[in-house]
């Protein structure tokens, strides 16, 4: 006879993983017990060695599901006797704190029950089970306990309490346990949140919707705004309330049948679909989709996600098969989350709510991905994912780190013992409720963590509000440039220290000598990088304004590519400028007064969809480049396409002529060449030039390794481009597969330069 503990870390609370191990000591005749603790999960478990052995290697090679093992240390204890394996009660306290797991869909044994009108949860949107549900949205502290989660309210019932404490039953200890009797109620309300009688909130809503309501409906992570997307006049009217011009809609469609109907479908597309994060998918439209039009206007692509709660199965199978459920805000507000916000804020936009009385703790956007270059690409890594972790290639690093990430689409990142844990999509921090939602965020995952962090790591624009934050801490600080941080978020996630070709193409970054950057080529590893090439700088005139009116920025390009010539030309290629305003942007560049040089190919792609008349101002982010993008998807790429200059300045630094590629563009289109075609031009020319400077740099240093990120390479059509060439000339290409390629990812990459840096020290 033996006894060892053995003690395990990472995702193993809220999975289902005590109940696991309960069946397997049994299975294998062994005595002890098994306990969560804040460093993870801790077994005693006494028996003859060669079952011992047998538990340990079965705990290693078949897990539950969900549960992710990232260690698993055992140690000799001494021989207690005694007979029989106990679930105890969690510790209080410890060193650090495990992961509590991110929120899951509804699993297939708790869809079959809650299909089944003999099952005492039959249609009870509130179903799950320990393999399945919320989790991260719900938990209130740790360890991961009934207490704290928002259902400590709820108090079990006899039956959901049998349940909970059977080691035999998929529900035992699941801490989120409820049934009809027990748990959350469903209501229908009014916009002043005064309750509507009816039989069931569920078919009254749709009912609603059905004859063109706008509904706001609770779901996992915040509140949705649903309306019929076979209805014209609805989506209108919702567009309308929102405030919202063009940005995309996202839909909810019945099954991955219903989404094949409405759009293309490929195997890794389906795959990522209906796995269990159940995030947004971009997918390409089909034709005669039989939508509205103004579900996603001028975009090649829809926003698709199959349910993801119950309450969203039970919308879905009705009469109506696609909805719009778009995030429950006005425009550029970060979603409502709370039953009162959501009265206050979607008052005026919803006709109706669909609500319940079980409490969000954190606010959690619908993840966007997209499979672009044979993998998918996050543009917004939220429910579902976090708050999921990343492995950082600094195994020495002792010190931790809390890293606020940049502006826009912030996220931040704490570090444990080697390990990078990535929050939700927190939002654009010039919005003061998203600013408040940093600092809570910042707490819920120290919490989590259970560490407090002895580094802060940021960015260093001047102007950011994750700065502020950043020093508000009193921590020593590690400031990251932007464009470095973006690469180290590739090298972070791949496991790799550098150095590397890294290419940082996005809107805007601050640089080290105070001008934008966002058209960047660095030979970096993760402590630090040189800047060996970049965009020609052009003057953005008027600032961030210029960012919301391409054809502020194609008028500069025109300054660049004709001189004094530029306003006859603007008068030909920018009909939307006015005189007065070209004269305006001729003084601020001249005199370099609100005017500063940017590097950025985000506003190089503005440039080119103004001057072919596609957008000229951005309703949302990145509305110009993503329809550029959308018409160039329509025409074939030239086999040799024109490349841009590349000169060396007088300090080695190589330079690409960015209004190259929009005198071409010009050119192409006063020869009669079709917009989508000298769209796919654009493309195929940025990918092709790009890919020679990185030729130039690797004949220069010797590098066969470049990694791709920024915004910019969103672009699904750029990125495939690019990376073809690449592949095809011998580079090794890493790209973004675990965070977005835009700013979202950027706290990772803060997190893995800090840590870094600190391990080198
Ligand atoms: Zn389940
Ligand atoms: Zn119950
Ligand atoms: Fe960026």
């Amino acid at each position: 006879m033996r006894r060892i503990r053995i003690q395990v870390r990472g995702v193993v609370q809220g999975v289902g993983f005590r109940p696991y191990v309960f069946g397997l000591a049994q299975h294998h005749g062994l005595a002890g017990f098994v306990r969560n603790e804040p460093s993870g999960v801790a077994i005693e478990v006494e028996g003859p060695e060669a079952a011992l052995d047998a538990f340990v290697t079965a705990m290693q090679s078949a897990p539950p599901p969900f549960c992710r093992i990232q260690e698993l240390r055992t140690y000799q204890e001494a021989v207690r006797g005694g007979d029989g394996f106990v679930v105890l009660p969690s510790l209080e306290s410890g060193d650090y704190l495990t992961l509590v797991g991110p929120d899951r869909a509804p699993c297939a044994e708790c869809l079959r029950e809650f299909s089944d009108p003999a099952d005492r949860r039959y249609r009870y949107p509130f179903i799950n089970c320990t393999h399945c549900g919320p989790r991260y949205t719900l938990v209130t502290g740790v360890p991961y306990d009934r207490a704290r989660t928002t259902m400590a309210a709820f108090v079990m019932c006899p039956a959901c309490r049998a349940e909970y404490d059977d080691p035999k039953n998929r529900r035992f200890q699941a801490e989120p346990i409820c049934c009809p009797d027990c748990g959350p109620q469903l209501a229908l309300r009014d916009p002043s949140g005064i309750q509507i009688a009816c039989d069931d909130p569920v078919e009254a809503c749709l009912g609603q919707i059905a004859a063109g309501r706008v509904a706001a409906i609770k779901g996992i992570g915040g509140f949705h705004l649903a309306c019929d997307a076979r209805n014209p006049d609805a989506v209108a009217a919702l567009r309308y309330r929102k405030q919202r011009d063009h940005k995309p809609f996202a839909l909810m469609v019945r099954d991955e049948v219903v989404a094949s109907q409405v759009a293309e479908l490929s195997g890794e597309e389906l795959g990522i679909l209906c796995s269990p994060e159940r995030p947004i998918v971009l997918l390409r439209k089909k034709v005669g989709h039989g939508l509205a039009e103004g579900i996603a206007p001028g975009q090649g692509t829809f926003g698709v996600m199959l349910p993801y709660s119950p309450l969203h199965a039970r919308l879905l199978t009705g009469a109506l098969s696609t909805l719009v459920m778009t995030s429950g805000n006005g425009s550029d507000e970060p979603i409502a989350f709370t039953n009162d916000d959501a009265y206050r804020r979607l008052g005026g936009i919803a006709d109706l709510f669909l609500t319940h009385n079980r409490d969000i703790q954190v606010r959690t956007d619908d993840s966007v991905l997209r499979c672009a270059a044979g993998g998918p690409r996050f543009l917004r890594r939220s429910r579902g994912y976090a708050p999921g972790t990343v492995l950082l290639p600094v195994s020495t690093c002792t010190t931790e780190v809390l890293a606020v990430g940049a502006e826009l689409s912030n996220t931040v990142c704490l570090t444990r013992a080697g390990e990078a844990c990535l929050s939700q999509h927190i939002g654009d921090l010039s919005n003061l409720a998203a600013y408040e939602s940093l600092g809570a965020t910042v707490q819920s995952l120290e919490a989590i963590l259970g560490v407090r962090p002895a580094i802060v790591a940021c960015d260093q624009h001047p102007g950011y509000a994750s700065l502020r934050y950043a020093r508000s801490r009193n921590l020593p600080l590690v400031q990251v440039q932007h464009h470095h941080a973006h690469i180290a978020s590739v090298l972070a996630e791949k496991g790799r220290t550098g150095p590397v070709i890294g290419v940082a193409f996005d809107g805007m970054g601050w640089g080290d000598d105070g001008t934008l950057w966002g058209g960047e080529f660095l030979v970096c590893d993760l402590s630090g990088y040189e800047r060996v090439g970049r965009f020609s700088p052009v003057p953005q005139p008027g600032g961030d304004a210029a960012a919301r009116h391409p054809a502020r920025m194609a008028y500069a390009y025109l300054r660049a590519i004709f001189g004094v010539e530029a306003n006859r030309r603007a008068g030909e290629w920018l009909p939307g400028l006015s005189k007065e305003e070209c004269s305006v942007m001729a003084q601020m560049m001249e005199a370099g007064v609100h005017a500063p040089l940017t590097s950025s190919v985000g506003r190089l792609f503005d440039a080119a969809s103004a001057l072919l008349g596609i957008c000229l101002h951005n309703t949302y982010h990145a509305q110009a480049p993503m329809e550029l993008e959308a018409h160039a998807a329509q025409a074939r790429m030239d086999a040799q396409p024109a490349l841009a200059k590349i000169s060396k300045d007088a300090q080695g630094l190589l330079t690409v002529q960015g209004s190259d590629f929009l005198a071409s563009l010009l050119e192409s289109r006063s020869g009669g060449i079709s917009v989508a075609q000298c769209a796919a031009r654009f493309h195929g020319a940025l990918a092709s030039t790009t890919a020679e400077v990185c030729r130039r740099i690797r004949d220069m240093r010797g590098l066969e390794c470049v990694a791709l990120s920024g915004g910019v390479f969103a672009n699904a059509l750029l990125l495939e481009t690019l990376v073809a060439i690449l592949e095809q000339e011998g580079f090794d290409v890493l790209l973004n597969e675990r965070v977005p390629a835009n700013d979202g990812g950027i706290s990772l990459g803060q997190a893995a330069v800090a840590a870094w840096r600190c391990a080198c020290a």
